[in-house]
C-alpha cells in the first residue's frame, strides 16, 4: 500500500498570505502530498510577543478563511489551543503519534531554514520528520553544503543541490517556488498606510480584516506619521540625540514610509533613547512598536512602528550602514532640535 504523505506547516500568519498559499499548492503537486495541515503558533520563540495587533484565534480564524476552499489543506488549532510559546517539536510528537517519518513533511521556508539550527531540539526534529524547504524571494536555495546552517551540516551524509541526506535517516528537499515577493510584516504595514493588499491576500481573509478593524493605525492617534515622525524626533532631541534626522520615503520602493535616524554615544545613551521614545510614544499614541531589534546590546536599534522605522545607533555602526544615503530620494523633514535656543 502505498504511504500517506503528510505536510505540516507552521507560521504566525499574521495574516495567511498569498505566498503561503502559493506554497502549499506547489508543494502538494510536486510532491504529491495527500494533505497539508496548517498550523498557526501561538507565540513563536524567535519572534518577539506583541501586544498589538491579531490575537491567536484571529490568526487561527485567518487561516481558516483563507483555507476554505481547498479540500487538501487542514487547519490545526492545537498550538493556539495549548497557548504559551509554541515549540515545533512538541506538535511534531503528536503527529509522530499517528504516522511514521517516512509519512510526515514539515514545510518552511528558506528564511526560517536558515536559523533552523536554533530550534528547539532540532536534532529531534529531524528524526521524525521530513524536512521541505522552499525559496522565498531574495533567498537563494543553497548551492553547497556550506551553505547550510552549521550545527546542521554536522548531520548531512550526503549533499546534492536540491536534496539532502540525513544521518537521522531522514532526508531534506528544496524547492524552487514560483515565487510570490509578499511577507506577512509587508502586507502589515501596507494595510496600516492605507495601501492596496487585494493581491496579497485571500478574498475572505482581506474580508475578515476589514471586519475585525485587524492592522488599522489606532484611531487618530497614528493617523499622521509625519507627525508621529516628528513627536519621536522631540523625544529623541530631549535626550540629547546625535544628529537626529527624519525622512519622507512615501512613494519610493522603501519598506516603510517615514524613517528616523539618531546616534547615541555609546551604547548605553542608544539603549536610553530607545526606552525614551517608546515610553514617550506609549504615552502619547498609547501603542508601543510592532517589533524592536537590538535593544539588548544597542549599537544598532530599529524600532518598528508599520509605516515609521526608527533606527538608533551606537555611531560608530551608524557610518558603517549609511541608512541615509539610501533615503537621499526621499525628503529630508530637517527636524530641528527644540530644546537648542536659535540664536540666529
Ligand atoms: P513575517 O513577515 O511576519 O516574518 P511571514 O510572511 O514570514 O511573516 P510566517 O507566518 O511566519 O510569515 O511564515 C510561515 C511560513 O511560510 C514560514 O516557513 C515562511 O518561510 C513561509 N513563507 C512566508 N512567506 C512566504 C512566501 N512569500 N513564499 C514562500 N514561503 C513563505
Amino acid at each position: 500500500m502505498e504511504k500517506t504523505k503528510i505536510g505540516l506547516f507552521g507560521g504566525t500568519f499574521n495574516p495567511l498570505h498569498m505566498g503561503h498559499i502559493n506554497s502549499m499548492v506547489t508543494i502538494t503537486e510536486k510532491m504529491g502530498l495527500d494533505r497539508i495541515y496548517a498550523i498557526p503558533a501561538n507565540q513563536n520563540p524567535l519572534k518577539s510577543p506583541s501586544s498589538q495587533g491579531p490575537t491567536p484565534e484571529q490568526r487561527l480564524k485567518m487561516v481558516e478563511e483563507g483555507l476554505s476552499g481547498y479540500d487538501s489543506f487542514v487547519v490545526d488549532g492545537q498550538e493556539v489551543e495549548k497557548g504559551g510559546t509554541s515549540y515545533t517539536i512538541e506538535t511534531i510528537r503528536s503527529y509522530a503519534q499517528e504516522h511514521s517519518p517516512e509519512e510526515l513533511f514539515l514545510i518552511i521556508g528558506m528564511d526560517e531554514f536558515q536559523v533552523f539550527d536554533q530550534w528547539k531540539n532540532f536534532q529531534d526534529i529531524l528524526s521524525l520528520v521530513n524536512l521541505v524547504v522552499t525559496s522565498r524571494p531574495g533567498k537563494s536555495l543553497p548551492q553547497s553544503i556550506q551553505d547550510i546552517p552549521i550545527k546542521l551540516q554536522k548531520l548531512v551524509v550526503a549533499f546534492d543541490k536540491g536534496y539532502i541526506e540525513l544521518e537521522t535517516g531522514r532526508n531534506v528537499q528544496f524547492l524552487q517556488l514560483a515565487d510570490i515577493d509578499v511577507s506577512a510584516s509587508e502586507i502589515r504595514k501596507r494595510i496600516r498606510t492605507g495601501k492596496n493588499v487585494d493581491k496579497y491576500l485571500p478574498l475572505n481573509v482581506e474580508n475578515f480584516i476589514k471586519e475585525q478593524g485587524l492592522y488599522q493605525p489606532k484611531g487618530d492617534r497614528i493617523g499622521d506619521f509625519e507627525k508621529l515622525t516628528e513627536f519621536a524626533a522631540d523625544a529623541l532631541f530631549a535626550r540629547k540625540g546625535v544628529m537626529v534626522r527624519g525622512f519622507d520615503l512615501t512613494g519610493l520602493e522603501a519598506p516603510c514610509e517615514y524613517a528616523l535616524i539618531a546616534s547615541g554615544t555609546s551604547t548605553k545613551h542608544t539603549q536610553t533613547l530607545a526606552e525614551n521614545v517608546i515610553r514617550s510614544i506609549k504615552d502619547e499614541y498609547g501603542v508601543t512598536p510592532i517589533g524592536t531589534e537590538g535593544q539588548s546590546e544597542g549599537s544598532w536599534i530599529l524600532l518598528d512602528y508599520g509605516a515609521l522605522m526608527i533606527h538608533l545607533f551606537y555611531d560608530y555602526v551608524r557610518n558603517e550602514y549609511r541608512l541615509e544615503e539610501l533615503w537621499r530620494e526621499g525628503r529630508d523633514l530637517n527636524l530641528k532640535d527644540p530644546y537648542i535656543k536659535n540664536e540666529e
